[in-house]
């Protein structure tokens, strides 16, 4: 490491599954600043399971105060960047080498949380578990990923709930999966009970908020009633870009991602990147953040060693790692021609939601339940 490259700065905006990975990978080679105005990383991976498990909670929110061994982790919000100067909410100016943009994006409650303090955080998710655990009847609007996980895990710990999927689409899992997927899952929610109303929108929204407890009775457009005592929003993802300013708002695509090149560089902007859900170049994946980090780092240093190659992010082939509970679910991988069995999705993701990988690389040390 030259000294050279220790005065070179590098501000990643977003402590998130990409952020946190890229961060620790440059600690070492430049000066880090890592943003974020949570007070600790959340494992949103596991954030379904620890609705219905509350003492996976405290599990989840993982400090950072472990994560960098050289940098420093600032807890404060960008408000407005531009190429070469963030403004953080707390009216400080930085004006790094290379700005790095993993602002990921936000999703509705259970599956995210946007509370920046863990203590009001753990209190909204133990009030929507005591909420969910009086309700005979869910309703879960949106049968991708979000919803169909969340059936799973609502399932698994109560089987005697009643639960319905309600979606747009006409099948579950929207995306590129091979039917066998599907049809793996339909039969496992077959035998979970789980209800599906597909194919149509609900006619008005119900009139008790989300997470909520109240009895209420909603009918789809086909006319299909149907009566429950609580909800919850299982879709629309938004990425987080509101902060750029003009210049940087060039790259953003009209819903909101930004435009990168292969590299990673926002587009036009030689020390500006962007990865992980704001980035317009693959899926919405934390295992894809994390990878895109890595190509970063490469490329970054590769610029502070003053070297000209630098390294491509090639998207992955379609997967899906599905759980439904701690022992169900299916999978989907590049590797491998068949579909992944509950087995296989128990072991790798099902029982310990994979809290020990962040928390190794945050330092952390939480315990995973048995
Ligand atoms: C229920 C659920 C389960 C999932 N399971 C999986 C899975 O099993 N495998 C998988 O690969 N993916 C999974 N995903 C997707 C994964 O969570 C996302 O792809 C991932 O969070 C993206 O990481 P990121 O670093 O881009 O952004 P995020 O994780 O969204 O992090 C962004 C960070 O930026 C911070 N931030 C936002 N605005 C600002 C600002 N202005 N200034 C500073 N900081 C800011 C936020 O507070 C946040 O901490 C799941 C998602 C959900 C909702």
């Amino acid at each position: 490491m030259s000294n050279a490259s220790q005065q070179s700065s590098v501000v990643v905006i977003g402590g998130g599954y990409g952020g946190i990975t890229l961060a620790r990978a440059l600690d070492e080679h430049a000066h880090v600043t890592l943003v974020e105005p949570k007070d600790a990383f959340v494992h949103n991976v596991a954030s379904l399971r620890a609705l219905v498990e509350p003492t996976w909670l405290p599990r989840i929110f993982l400090p950072y105060d472990q994560l960098l061994a050289h940098g420093t982790v600032v807890r404060d919000r960008a408000v407005h960047v531009d190429a070469d100067q963030i403004v953080l909410a707390s009216g400080q100016h930085l004006k790094p080498d290379f700005i790095v943009l993993a602002t990921g994006s936000t999703y509705p409650f259970p599956a995210k949380s946007d509370e920046p303090n863990t203590v009001d955080a753990i209190d909204h998710y133990r009030a929507a578990h005591a909420n969910l655990e009086r309700a005979n009847q869910v309703m879960l609007l949106g049968a991708g990923a979000v919803g169909l996980e969340l059936a799973g895990e609502i399932a698994a710990a109560w089987p005697d709930k009643h639960i319905v999927l309600v979606d747009l689409a006409d099948q579950i899992l929207p995306g590129p999966y091979d039917q066998r997927l599907r049809d793996e899952l339909n039969r496992q929610l077959d035998n979970l009970g789980v209800e599906r109303v597909m194919g149509r929108a609900l006619a008005h929204l119900p009139d008790i908020p989300p997470g909520e407890a109240g009895t209420f009775t909603v009918t789809t457009t086909a006319g299909t009633r149907i009566e429950a005592d609580i909800w919850f929003r299982c879709h629309g993802i938004t990425p987080v870009t509101g902060y750029l300013g003009d210049e940087l708002m060039g790259a953003r695509t009209h819903d909101g991602y930004l435009k990168v090149t292969p590299q990673l560089q926002v587009v036009g902007f030689d020390r500006v990147y962007a990865l992980g859900d704001i980035a317009a170049i693959d899926v919405n994946k934390a295992g894809v953040a994390a990878r895109q980090a890595q190509v970063v780092a490469t490329n970054i240093q590769a610029h502070l060693a003053g070297t000209a190659e630098r390294a491509d992010y090639n998207p992955a082939p379609p997967a899906l790692i599905l759980p439904l509970g701690p022992t169900g679910g299916a999978g989907q991988l590049p590797n491998r021609d068949d579909i992944a069995t509950a087995e296989f999705v128990s072991q790798v993701k099902g029982r310990d939601m994979m809290i020990d990988r962040y928390a190794k690389l945050l330092n952390a040390h939480p315990t995973v339940p048995s």
